[in-house]
């Protein structure tokens, strides 16, 4: 969805350089066709076999994206009350949302419990027990999975690895059984499902796999001791490609490898992708500002910081640093840094890399997940817009942050 034509790079039929002189940079863009292809493909791979795809709503929030996923029959995992919020705001149906996350508080339970979610994934008792009583409270049963910690190491970077006893996350697979049995003394509560998230950009499926192996034995123990358990959540977590020629796993060929387990299970699938659908529909625009050299190395200063793409500072994370025009220039190597004032604000380090010059536009790739919404006011920036492009046409669907913004709900 982002191809050259010619020298200019294309974001659909949308040329670039027109979308970044019209709107401004910093930027994010987004192609409505790719995270469409990337929803449709988990949905359709499933093809006969009980299933939703509840997209990971942390990924990306925005409303112009979550609305097109709704308009397409997604459900949505959510990790919070404001995102619950979005998800509503966006046109979401609240009946295929999942409530996962280890610190649910009372309030956001309630909220969500009134909205009428479909499932809490627990990750503690003292939860189940919370979710319990605000059940009995309003007069209603509340569906549940347990998400258990299957002890599978999602081989990826360690911040986004959630599948290890020594991680916050989950019930022990090995204790889940027994807390699904205690669960029965909660008069408000319905043993839904099985859950289960290892971790995020693996770029191996194998682990996924083991994790699932695992869950569906569990979840048969539980069916054959009288559980009504009817899903298996099996999280999110596929790799996408943030290096030229790296190979992730093929939205269709995971879910198809996962065919004949779901099919001898017996029971719906849920999946909760995030990455997999928005992570490469987006690319993150910025002009550069300046060339400078200090000694022996060359930068790139740009006008797209750490505060709009932390994922560099924070995970070391690699993202492709394309030309939005292409020039004959020799190519260089170089830091590309931005404003804020820490050395961690670099987009991409000794990168061989197109020869632009101040005035040109660069394209950072692969940065529709994970990238706006871990977007910050440091140093006092303005948030950037983002953009959704469809076909040859494009709307922002979030505008620039103004001064004003950057100070409402301050006071002198
Ligand atoms: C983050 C998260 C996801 C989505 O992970 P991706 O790697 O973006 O697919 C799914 N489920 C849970 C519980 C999560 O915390």
């Amino acid at each position: 969805m982002f191809s050259y034509s010619g020298n200019d790079l294309y974001c659909e039929e949308v040329p670039l350089a027109d979308l970044a002189a019209r709107v401004g940079t910093p930027a994010f863009v987004y192609s409505a066709q790719c995270i469409l292809d990337n929803y449709r493909a988990y949905d359709e791979a499933f093809g006969d076999l009980p299933h939703t795809v509840c997209y990971a709503v942390k990924a990306n929030s925005s409303l112009g994206v979550l609305s097109l996923l709704a308009r397409a029959g997604a459900g949505f995992d959510i990790v919070s009350g404001g995102e619950l919020f979005r998800v509503l705001r966006a046109g979401g149906d609240p009946a295929r949302v999942v409530f996962s996350g280890v610190g649910k508080t009372a309030a956001e339970v309630e909220y969500a419990l009134s909205s009428g979610i479909h499932c809490f994934n627990c990750e503690s008792e003292a939860e189940l027990a919370l979710v319990d009583s605000l059940a009995a409270r309003l007069g209603m049963k509340a569906g549940f999975s347990i998400r258990v910690n299957p002890h599978v190491d999602a081989a990826t970077h360690p911040y986004i690895s959630t599948g290890l006893s020594q991680h916050k996350f989950g019930i022990e697979i090995a204790e889940a059984e027994a807390v699904y049995e205690r669960s029965r003394a909660f008069g408000n509560l319905s043993a839904e499902g099985v859950s289960c998230h290892i971790g995020s950009q693996m770029l191996d499926p194998s682990p996924i796999l083991e994790a699932v192996d695992k869950v569906m034995d569990l979840a048969a123990r539980l069916r054959a001791a009288g559980h009504p358990v009817a899903h298996l959540d099996l999280g999110g977590g596929l790799g996408i490609a943030y290096r030229a020629g790296e190979k992730p796993p093929a939205i269709r060929a995971f879910v198809e490898s996962l065919h004949q387990r779901l099919r001898v299970a017996g029971l719906r699938a849920l999946v909760e992708p995030g990455r997999s659908i928005v992570g490469p529909a987006g690319v993150l625009l910025a002009r550069v500002l300046y060339r400078k050299r200090n000694g022996r190395k060359e930068f790139v200063v740009v006008d797209a910081a750490m505060n709009d793409l932390i994922r560099p500072a924070l995970y070391k994370a690699h993202h492709e640093i394309l030309p939005v025009r292409r020039n004959t220039l020799p190519p260089v190597t170089a830091d590309v840094v931005g404003p804020v004032c820490e050395t961690g604000d670099f987009l991409a380090r000794d990168r061989h890399m197109a020869n632009v010059m101040p005035g040109d536009f660069l394209a950072v790739a692969a940065a529709g997940a994970y990238g706006f919404v871990l977007s910050s006011n440091y140093n006092s920036r303005p948030r950037a817009p983002e953009v959704l492009v469809e076909g040859a046409r494009w709307r922002v669907i979030r505008r620039r942050e103004s001064y004003q913004d950057l100070v409402r709900g301050e006071e002198v």
